[in-house]
């Protein structure tokens, strides 16, 4: 497995165009990929710690040696509840995201629909994906995860837009590949790994062929550009002389990018579907309940930091022990609790694919994205209550260092034995998540919850809970 020196030197050679605020940018020093790099980094670090070696590896299934977990198709229920394990643990331990759950998540969608396509078309993608994944897992890749379209104006089908790019979809085919053109949108540090696995964003119907696509691509492939995010915390990064002015000083806040496909040549080795419009609901399906499950378990992981600094400033205030202030971090527990037991209980009730590769149970999965979503606004909001106006109206830490500084350290002190500086830095971390991006990320990433109550409809059978109740209230016809 790579460490992490290898890491940054294989991500040195890739060199993928990126561009920041209007400016092409080197992927390893701008201010604003490095704490993407950082975290990806992390999860190398993070493998070769014995410490986390069971939730961080796993043995393949196709080569039977040991990979880092994020490279891993899920072969049992316990791998499931690792999985869980993984993004808890990555989230807690870096505070922003991972930048390889979706990746991991569309791989394991892949391997098992690919297999499925196979039998009954006699295609040949599960082999392709096979050899794949082996490269990937043998070399030790970073893979993002791609399916989220531009979509233009959404009451309307791919080709009834107006501009015919709003989808990704297949310009060309050939006999060494094809050619894909547009964009995906929102992609969480697809600039800092080294392959990006893209699928449908949607279920595509008859006449709608060319949209039904997926395949690898590296990010330095020629025609893709990666165009990062803008958000006042991006900006305050490329403004600050001393990192340590912000609120998660090394990994900063999540951070995505547009992935513009200019005519990108992909070879049919990296190909995983090309057409087949059938298979895209059940794909998306499986990808969702992937990573809405491994979703809910991210949040989990950011938990912690929120109720920790939470908790710190309510100690820091001498309110640590106050009825209504434990009451309130009681409540933040509890959703963190529930977020964590319905991911684990989406695991422990998967299922197996043909294929052999395990998912989480569909509706319980759809539950655990739901659960961490509403979840993240609840703890916001207490987080928010406890710590009082100071989150958003806090001078600068540089202030200490300046004239003024000693106003600050006689003002801003908390109680008897807790400086001004402690208080600083923890509101500062703390605004990170109440007053940053976090609250659209974890309302939207892994769909917007208008997504997993439709899918809930969809798979819950109403009229047997109808029947339930009118045997119950003697009903019998109707
Ligand atoms: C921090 C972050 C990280 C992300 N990372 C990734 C990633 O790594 N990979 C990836 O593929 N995606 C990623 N996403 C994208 C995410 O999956 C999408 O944001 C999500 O699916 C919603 O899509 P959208 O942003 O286009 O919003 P929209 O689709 O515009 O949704 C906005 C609202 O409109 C509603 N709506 C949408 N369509 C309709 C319709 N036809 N009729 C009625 N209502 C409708 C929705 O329910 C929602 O309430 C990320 C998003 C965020 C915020």
């Amino acid at each position: 497995m790579k460490t992490v020196n290898q890491y940054l030197e294989s991500l040195r050679e890739l060199s993928p165009v990126v561009y920041v605020a209007g400016e092409k940018v080197d992927v390893l020093t701008h201010p604003n990929l490095k704490p993407v790099v950082n975290a990806v980094a992390k999860t190398y670090e993070l493998a070769q710690n014995p410490k986390y070696e069971a939730i961080m590896t796993a043995k393949s299934h196709l080569t039977g040696e040991k990979i880092n977990r994020f490279n891993h198709v899920p072969r049992s229920v316990e791998d499931l509840e690792r999985r869980v394990d993984l993004a808890i643990l990555t989230s807690q331990k870096i505070g922003s995201c991972n930048y390889r759950c979706a990746g991991c998540d569309a791989l394991s969608a892949l391997e098992s629909i690919t297999y499925e396509m196979d039998k009954e078309l006699g295609t040949n993608y599960h082999q392709r994906l096979i050899n794949y994944l082996k490269y990937v897992q043998q070399n030790d890749l970073a893979c993002s995860g791609a399916l989220t379209d531009p979509k233009g104006d959404r009451k309307l089908r791919p080709k009834e837009q107006e501009d015919p790019d709003m989808y990704l979809h297949v310009v060309e085919k050939g006999d060494d590949g094809i050619v894909v053109r547009w964009a995906k949108v929102n992609q969480s540090g697809s600039a800092a790994v080294h392959e990006n696995i893209i699928v449908p964003g949607m279920t595509f119907r008859e006449g709608e062929e060319e949209y039904a696509v997926a395949f690898a691509v590296p990010s330095n492939a020629k025609g893709l550009i990666h165009i990062m995010q803008e958000t006042p915390e991006d900006a305050e990064r490329r403004l600050v002389e001393d990192e340590n002015e912000l609120g998660i000083p090394k990994y900063g806040v999540r951070e995505t990018f547009i992935m513009v496909f200019d005519d990108v040549f992909i070879p049919w080795d990296r190909v995983f579907m090309c057409g087949e419009v059938k298979y895209t609901r059940e794909l998306v399906l499986r990808f969702a309940s992937n990573h809405r499950t491994s979703s809910a378990g991210c949040k989990v992981g950011f938990a912690e930091g929120l109720i920790g600094a939470t908790y710190a400033i309510a100690d820091y205030n001498g309110l640590a022990k106050a009825p209504n202030i434990r009451t309130e971090l009681a409540q933040m527990i509890y959703t963190q609790e529930l977020a964590r037991a319905c991911a684990l209980a989406a695991a422990l009730k998967g299922w197996k694919a043909e294929s052999g590769t395990y998912f989480p149970n569909y509706v319980l999965a759809n539950v655990a994205k739901l659960a961490s979503a509403y979840g993240f606004i609840e703890l916001m909001k207490n987080a928010i209550d406890i710590s009082g106006g100071l989150t958003v109206t806090l001078p600068a830490l540089s202030n200490l260092k300046s004239p003024v500084g000693e106003y600050l350290k006689k003002y801003l002190k908390g109680r008897s034995g807790v400086p001004a500086e402690h208080r600083i830095k923890m509101f500062k971390f703390l605004q990170t998540w109440v007053a940053g991006p976090h609250a659209p990320g974890a309302w939207h990433g892994g769909g917007s919850p208008m997504a997993q109550l439709l899918t809930l409809y969809a798979l819950t059978d109403l009229e047997s809970k109808k029947r339930q109740a009118m045997e119950l209230a003697g009903i019998e016809e109707g």
